[in-house]
């Protein structure tokens, strides 16, 4: 059912979303709608499948970037942080600011600096106000370490599958807090990592996926 949402537009691939059940809330739907695809990849943006966006990078499927608005939405609640590894084309980025509204923040974190520039070229063009409010900010480095100048995160996404879930990520996750993560080489999976309000850490296997691996800059990408 996943792959078969592809749409014409924006909200008709949103709302193919939600007849699959992937969108169950209305805050997911809402934040999908007000974010249009095509300011975030040029080809086919209202394609269910994952896109080219330079530098040995994709754009996730819109069912993916669904599935992990949907798991987080509890972690992106008005006025939370969140950090988004691998913000790449900024799109989901983009949705995170939208869920957790003008209090909220949300650091994307790039390890290429194209793609840095990218994730600010389409926010920019897309929502500028929310680079000059600071409630995205973007920032250069390997996601494996996390940001800890912006710690503790409410919840955590990771946009591509590490070989074995960062501990630094954990530990920059608040009490309570949430951690998305696809985790494998070969075989991957989404794990729903849970921090309980006294620190206790549990995790779930969610679902079999393929992502671009978490991986050092210049095994990605040579210029
Ligand atoms: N979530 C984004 C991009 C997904 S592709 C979107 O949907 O548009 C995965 C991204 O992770 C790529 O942009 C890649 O450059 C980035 N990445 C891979 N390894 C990384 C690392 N060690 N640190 C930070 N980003 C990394």
């Amino acid at each position: 059912m996943a792959w078969y949402c592809s749409a014409n537009n924006n909200d008709g691939l949103v709302n193919n979303l939600k007849s699959a059940r992937i969108i169950k809330s209305e805050k997911v739907e809402k934040a999908m709608k007000a974010v249009d695809r095509k300011n975030y990849v040029s080809q086919s943006p209202y394609k269910d499948s994952p896109q080219q966006i330079g530098f040995g990078a994709t754009i996730s499927a819109p069912h993916m970037h669904a599935h992990a608005l949907q798991n987080l939405e509890p972690f992106l609640q008005p006025g939370m942080k969140v950090l988004d590894v691998g913000c790449g084309s900024g799109y989901l980025t983009t949705c995170f600011a939208e869920m957790v509204g003008p209090e909220g923040k949300v650091i994307g974190m790039e390890h290429i600096k194209g793609l840095v520039d990218l994730s600010r070229k389409n926010i920019q063009k897309d929502r500028p106000d929310l680079l000059e409010s600071q409630r995205v900010i973007l920032v250069y480095g390997d996601g494996r370490k996390g940001y800890p100048e912006e710690a503790l995160y409410d919840c955590i996404h990771v946009g591509a599958a590490a070989e074995k879930t960062p501990q630094a990520l954990i530990d920059q996750l608040n009490a309570p807090g949430r951690l998305f993560i696809p985790v494998g080489s070969y075989s991957q999976s989404i794990y729903q990592i849970d921090k309980d309000e006294n620190g206790n850490v549990t995790q779930k296997e969610i679902m079999g996926v393929m992502y671009v691996p978490l991986t050092d800059a210049d095994k990605q990408w040579s210029p």
